[in-house]
């Protein structure tokens, strides 16, 4: 593949890089604001001007753009690290897709656009205590009652719900046929009557998903994306853009910041990067990041070709995650004592590898754990049998539970 721009790619890149000069919120316009409001006034200055969502079909909000213009735009957006967002994700990466290709026309008007404006927020109520790896073993109900569902159960796990305007939401509407056949998709009103919201406080302090619990809540039955008994494939519109807007994964900056911190601390008195052990380990991080780079072309090559990548997107997060992982664990660990101290003021590279290495942990298991993505790779890129799955064609509720 040629990696250069065409001519109207290079148009294209000129244009964005040319609006986000000129729009970028400055440090001090977003000053007085919290991590919220800045989201949101940065996501909304992109949709007034067409930036916003490029890849939608501009009747509901976005531009029309080509895989690969919406490639270059974000390439433009990350030389802009400190943009505030990610509130987003979730709804514009994985509601978004399958509102598209799911939802009836009407309901596509009303939300699609505030999705991309950052009006309004979305949170994906997949994960349960029994139903995570194994999605379709959840065990949220749904039973009809005239026009509506009524839902009663409990999701974990589930980021932003407390911030959160709405959710998509599988359920099971049918406990006496095979686990994938008995699910149902919805979207829900998070403000609806039985929605409790509970926080999870992580490892980093932070408490950004919840334990979300269902005490009969009504859904219209307008609100089901999908036939009855359809949740699954729905769902796996939902996965495929989850796994697709994951991806990735060089750990760019870290590796540079840890580069830097290379040259600054000593070891017996010498900068670290002399000794002979430092410099076999960065220049291992260094061929790894480059294979990820190539595999990234590779996903970009077949987006040229109007193709979609597919399971290989897995091997960017196996890959890069653990790597992440063990760049910040080094870092501390050349750090000696100060390691230990994780404080944006005074820690080196103000705190980012101590910020690395408690969130990473929660990064290698969302979205599909390590294992996960290894399984993929191995059924679906490299074509190895497929593990036993032995609850297949039995009725969900004669599937042992162990539960006596
Ligand atoms: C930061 C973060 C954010 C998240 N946000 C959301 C969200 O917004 N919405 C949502 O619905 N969920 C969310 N999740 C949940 C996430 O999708 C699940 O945690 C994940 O799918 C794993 O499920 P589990 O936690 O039930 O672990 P389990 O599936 O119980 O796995 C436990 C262990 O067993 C291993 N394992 C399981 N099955 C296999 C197998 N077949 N082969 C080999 N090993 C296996 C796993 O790799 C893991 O090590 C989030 C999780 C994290 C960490």
């Amino acid at each position: 593949m040629d990696f250069n721009d065409t001519p109207a790619e290079a148009a294209f890149r000129e244009e964005a890089r040319a609006w986000l000069k000129d729009n970028a919120p400055t440090e001090a316009e977003l000053a007085d604001l919290n991590f919220m409001q800045q989201s949101k006034l940065w996501q909304k200055r992109k949709y007034d001007a067409g930036w916003a969502c490029i890849r939608w079909p501009k009747e509901y909000g976005g531009r029309g753009a080509t895989a690969i213009e919406q490639v270059i735009w974000n390439q433009e957006e990350a030389k802009y690290p400190d943009l505030p967002g990610g509130v987003f994700s979730i709804g514009q990466g994985m509601a978004a897709p399958t509102l598209m290709a799911w939802a009836k026309e009407e309901h596509k008007q009303r939300y699609l656009p505030k999705l991309a404006s950052g009006e309004e927020i979305w949170c994906q109520l997949f994960s349960e205590p029994a139903g995570g790896s194994d999605l379709a073993a959840l065990r949220t109900k749904a039973e009809k009652d005239g026009d509506e569902w009524v839902i009663n159960g409990q999701k974990i796990w589930t980021s932003g719900a407390h911030y959160s305007d709405y959710g998509i939401l599988v359920v099971r509407t049918d406990p006496n046929v095979p686990k994938h056949k008995g699910l149902s998709y919805f979207f829900l009103d998070m403000k609806s009557p039985g929605v409790e919201t509970k926080p999870i406080k992580q490892l980093s302090g932070d408490a950004n998903f919840n334990e979300v619990y269902f005490t009969d809540v009504r859904i219209p039955d307008s609100q089901r994306l999908g036939e009855v008994g359809q949740g699954w494939q729905v769902s796996i519109t939902t996965l495929m853009n989850e796994r697709a807007s994951i991806g990735g994964g060089g750990a760019g900056s870290d590796f540079r910041a840890l580069l830097d911190l290379a040259q600054t601390v000593t070891i017996n008195d010498k900068p670290a990067i002399e000794d002979a052990a430092v410099r076999a380990k960065l220049a291992d991080w260094h061929c790894k990041r480059s294979g990820l780079k190539y595999t990234g072309y590779r996903s970009l090559s077949a987006l040229s070709r109007g193709e979609t990548p597919g399971p290989e997107n897995s091997i960017g997060k196996l890959v890069g995650a653990p790597m992440a992982q063990d760049m910040a664990s080094f870092a501390m660990d050349l750090m000696e004592m100060s390691g230990a101290v994780w404080d944006e003021e005074d820690s080196p590279a103000e705190g980012l590898f101590q910020a690395t290495f408690m969130a990473i942990p929660g990064f290698r298991i969302a979205g599909g754990t390590d294992e996960i993505m290894a399984n993929i790779i191995a059924e679906r890129v490299l074509g190895m049998p497929q593990e036993p799955r032995l609850d297949k064609g039995i009725p969900f509720n004669e599937v042992p539970t162990g539960a006596g």
